[in-house]
């Protein structure tokens, strides 16, 4: 992985750029001493690249290029190997340009002069002046349209040195896209390997049976599986078809995005969340065409979701508009954070601790005056996570006192959205 760092003075640009490069959300806090918040990272790939872009944006208070700003910035500059030089040429060059400019010729990195909001040709006229920065011709970019952010890329790489990583390599998220006919999969399906951040692999081909389709997102690989079974459309007997598809797909995906459209949830609904439940893989319930819930509806809708979809409530969701491109990078994001939690280990430690609490919060079961004793409590199992509490007697425990604890598990124990186990062992 190698380290990228964008760097300007205030408002020309740099988060704008940042985002758009990795796909806004996925920015996480670089874990700096005394950087900490003022340097958001995140990671991209781009060909053979994993990159590590850094917005340093956070560090500028005013308007000066003052020493300890300086000082933060080389700081969280130490590892990098490339700056992007960001200005604003429509607003014209300040002083704090040239400071910036000379303290990056200092630094001796090699440097990508961009030239941010030209947004269209009619704007060209401004790139002029920024060859007096000295980093040679600038290159005009649009942080807020997309523009020119393939070429700024290859400049950036051709700085890097080769990846020893096989970006290929990397394990892929598995997701399958399951849904009734006619909820919006395959426009779902287009709006993803359409949308501007991702980079598809592999174009499904027409022959096999089941086509899965490789895609990068934000420096994460990730296999849409069976996208054939969502373009296909047999006319007969099609939701028991649907689900026979959506079962196999479940069995070979990590996560699963289960699409429906508000107000018109049904049996089939609740088939598929049962399927997918039952799969022990986090769900994410993605309510496709938005577009048609009117405002003063979303409060009832959403309240509705949440009576019909209540067997898996803790599944997060994505409000999304296939045919306007909205909500399909929230369906991703969500996607990446699931399943990094979905894998997450909990220290012993930690469990025991919080064992001890959630019995105070609320009264154990008790059975013919005897209590329900619980005297250990352990992860047996990631993906999904899978806790054993060694108690007296197994058949004291409830189903109200078990989902109480399924609760406090995925709230204490930061798992939101995740289908957690709880198995019970007796222990004389
Ligand atoms: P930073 O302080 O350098 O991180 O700048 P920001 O990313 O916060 O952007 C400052 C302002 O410029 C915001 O109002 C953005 O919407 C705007 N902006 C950023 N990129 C572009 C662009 O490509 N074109 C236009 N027209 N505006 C942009
Ligand atoms: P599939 O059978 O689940 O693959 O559904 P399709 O993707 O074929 O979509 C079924 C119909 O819904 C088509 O006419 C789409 O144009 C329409 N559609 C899909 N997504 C949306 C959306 O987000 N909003 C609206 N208004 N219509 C959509």
């Amino acid at each position: 992985m190698h380290k990228v760092a964008i760097v300007g003075r205030p408002n020309v640009g740099k988060s704008s750029l940042f985002n758009r490069l990795i796909g806004r959300r996925e920015a996480v806090v670089a874990d700096f001493p005394g950087v900490t918040r003022d340097v958001k990272e995140g990671v991209m790939l781009y060909e053979n690249h994993r990159i590590v872009l850094m917005d340093t944006g956070g560090l500028w208070s005013g308007d000066e290029w003052e020493a300890p700003i300086r000082e933060k910035a080389e700081m969280a500059m130490e590892d990098a190997l490339a700056v992007i030089f960001v200005c604003d040429p429509r607003e014209g060059l300040s002083a704090a340009d040239y400071e910036v400019a000379d303290w990056l010729r200092r630094l001796n990195l090699p440097v990508v002069l961009v030239a941010n909001k030209i947004d269209s040709l009619k704007h060209d006229v401004y790139l002029a002046e920024l060859w007096g920065l000295g980093f040679g011709e600038p290159l005009p970019v649009s942080a807020e349209h997309a523009r020119g952010l393939d070429d700024l890329m290859d400049r950036v790489v051709s700085h890097l040195p080769e990846d020893d990583e096989d970006v290929s390599e990397i394990a892929p998220i598995r997701i399958s896209l399951i849904g009734r006919p006619n909820v919006g999969k395959s426009s779902l399906l287009n709006a993803i390997t359409g949308s501007e951040r991702v980079i598809v692999a592999d174009q499904p081909g027409t022959t096999r049976d089941s086509v899965d389709v490789d895609f990068d997102y934000a420096g994460q690989r990730f296999v849409l599986v069976d996208t054939a079974g969502i373009r296909k459309r047999p006319d007969s007997a099609i939701e028991e078809y649907a689900m026979m598809r959506s079962e196999a797909a479940i069995k070979r995906s990590d996560i699963i995005w289960l699409v429906v459209n508000a107000g018109e949830l049904g049996d089939h609904e609740l088939k598929l969340a049962n399927l997918a439940y039952d799969s022990g893989k986090p769900v994410i319930v993605v309510v496709n065409k938005w577009d048609l819930v009117p405002d003063e509806e979303i409060k009832r809708t959403t309240r509705d979701l949440d009576i019909k979809l209540n067997h898996i409530h803790f599944a997060p969701r994505a409000y999304t508009s296939a045919i306007n491109d909205y909500g399909i990078h929230d369906m991703l994001a969500e996607a990446m954070k699931l399943y990094a939690k979905w894998q997450s280990r909990i220290a012993t430690a930690d469990l025991n601790r919080m064992l001890e609490i959630w019995q105070v919060k609320q009264r154990v079961p008790n059975f013919n005056g005897k209590p329900l004793k619980m005297y250990f409590m352990t992860q047996v199992e990631t993906a999904p996570p899978n806790f054993v509490i060694f108690c007296n007697r197994a058949d004291f425990v409830t189903r109200a006192y078990e989902n109480f604890l399924l609760n406090r598990i995925r709230e204490d124990l930061d798992l939101p959205g995740i289908p957690v186990k709880l198995t019970w062992r007796e222990k004389g």
